[in-house]
């Protein structure tokens, strides 16, 4: 019976919806996602207060001794925490602090100012996406990347696509639809998840002809398998993994050669479109574009936003003839891709043409070349500000850690890095994690021997003033 009335009691102080729409707090929301938005949702909050009162007699025992207007602070909060639920699901910046440079599911490649700068102007007007000023008809929005990437990589010709998936897939359909593809055993790559060499080629409408084994393959083995139905000799860089020990591949060159002979074309899917010679910056050398093209490959794929450091793309490169064709396959329009990812190639590519400039201002490749006195140099200044900012209750340390270039680029490569390791007292290693994803910003990190390790490869120091609010927010 008392229990009844604490109920009732509870139930009764709650506003009215004008009281809580009113409150100086929610009004301000209503700037944001509009009043209709914000009237649905409080009624919704108001709707779970009351289910919660009538369905739980300790909290509505709990809930009988406030006011009216802790009631509608109570009822305030519970609507700012279901708006930033909602919030958390859209698309949002956040801080990778993993160390990982190009981490597939934080967007890969970030992109260096000019593309920004480009991807705004063309958006926020009008741009030559397909129009020829010259002639004032229509145009094809593959000219624009087609003679960067020809002057880059000695191609013929170029094209782009949504991604590399796509590009590999609209080649073979173009190319080799009804007829077989040869290719070794040891380069039937998974990429994550959906993309598995053998689907994508038996979806583009070929054959798979395996050669081979696993660890080794030789150039009889092509030849051998090779008859008049074979349209192409595919070669996949193992972009994601390496096999060591006892094992043979044949080189591009001398598949070049046999398709010569027997009249096969010849194609690489290269993954990764490296255009800069990564032993220049110490790390392992990673096969070029234009590697692959003055190889004698017919046909070379990769993405854009990979070792390149651009945006998610396909390019397509090679012979003239073949791209014509591919051009006019009904799929083009299926995987072709929008004017900000042309832009951003755009702004990326003419970058390349000084190979300095590049490195200095594609982030992907700048953070791949960091040394370890640099970051030993950032994470003083991290480890300096968060310490000001938080004091007593917080450790914080410089640990080393391996970084990884990621995106399944350079699988076997640890790059020596540096973190600020911290520790808050009275908060768990997983619960400091989680709570820094639950953030306004996010920060993404990592825990090793029970300690958030925030590695600076991947951060800038334009980041660091927001970290340190960020920490001050969970530790006050
Ligand atoms: C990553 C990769 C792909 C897929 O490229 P996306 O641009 O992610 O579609 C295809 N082939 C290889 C060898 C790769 O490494």
């Amino acid at each position: 019976m008392e229990k009844d009335l604490e109920r009732l009691k509870a139930l009764r102080t709650i506003a009215p919806m004008n009281e809580i729409l009113d409150h100086a707090e929610v009004a301000a929301l209503a700037e944001g996602i509009g009043k209709a938005v914000l009237g649905e949702t409080i009624t919704q909050v108001i709707d779970d207060y009351r289910k919660q009162l009538l369905g739980d007699k300790s909290f509505a025992a709990s809930m009988s001794h406030l006011s009216r207007q802790e009631i509608t602070l109570h009822l305030v909060q519970e609507l700012k925490d279901k708006l930033d639920a909602q919030d958390s699901t859209c698309l949002k910046k956040l801080i990778n602090a993993t160390g990982i440079v190009l981490h597939t599911n934080l967007g890969r490649a970030p992109l260096p100012d000019s593309a920004i700068r480009l991807i705004q102007e063309v958006n926020e007007g009008y741009s030559n996406l397909e129009f020829d000023l010259e002639t004032g008809n229509r145009g094809s929005r593959h000219t624009h990347i087609e003679p960067l990437i020809t002057r880059l990589t000695g191609a013929e010709s170029a094209m782009v696509v949504n991604n590399n998936a796509a590009a590999v897939f609209i080649s073979l359909n173009t190319l080799a639809k009804q007829r077989d593809v040869i290719i070794s055993r040891g380069q039937q790559v998974e990429i994550g998840g959906s993309f598995r060499i053998p689907d994508i080629i038996a979806s583009s409408g070929c054959t798979m002809i395996e050669v081979g084994t696993t660890n080794k393959t030789k150039p009889d083995d092509y030849a051998k398998a090779i008859t008049e139905n074979t349209a192409v000799l595919l070669k996949v860089h193992t972009s994601n993994y390496k096999i060591s020990g006892f094992t043979e591949e044949v080189p591009l060159q001398d598949l070049v050669e046999l398709g010569k002979i027997k009249n096969v074309l010849v194609m690489e899917d290269l993954g990764s479109g490296c255009l800069y010679d990564l032993s220049k910056i110490g790390l392992p050398h990673e096969p070029t574009v234009q590697e692959v093209i003055a190889g004698g490959a017919d046909l070379v794929t990769f993405s854009g936003d990979k070792l390149l450091g651009g945006p998610q793309i396909g390019v397509i490169a090679g012979k003239k003839a073949l791209i014509d064709k591919i051009k006019k396959n009904p799929f083009a329009r299926i995987v072709r891709c929008d004017k900000s990812s042309i832009a951003a190639l755009t702004a990326v590519l003419k970058l390349y043409m000084n190979p300095e400039k590049a490195l200095a201002q594609i982030p992907a490749l700048n953070m791949l070349a960091l040394k370890e006195a640099d970051l030993l140099l950032r994470a003083e200044e991290l480890e300096r500000q968060l310490q000001a900012a938080l004091g007593e209750r917080c450790q914080v340390e410089i640990v080393d850690v391996h970084d990884e270039a990621g995106g399944g680029s350079l699988p076997d490569v640890l790059l020596k890095g540096k973190a600020v390791s911290l520790t808050i007292d009275g908060l768990s290693a997983n619960r400091l994690q989680e709570l820094l994803r639950q953030e306004p910003i996010p920060i993404i990190c990592r825990i090793v021997k029970d300690k958030v390790l925030l590695n600076v490869r991947t951060m800038s120091e334009k980041e660091f003033p927001l970290i340190t609010q960020t920490m001050q927010n969970i530790v006050g």
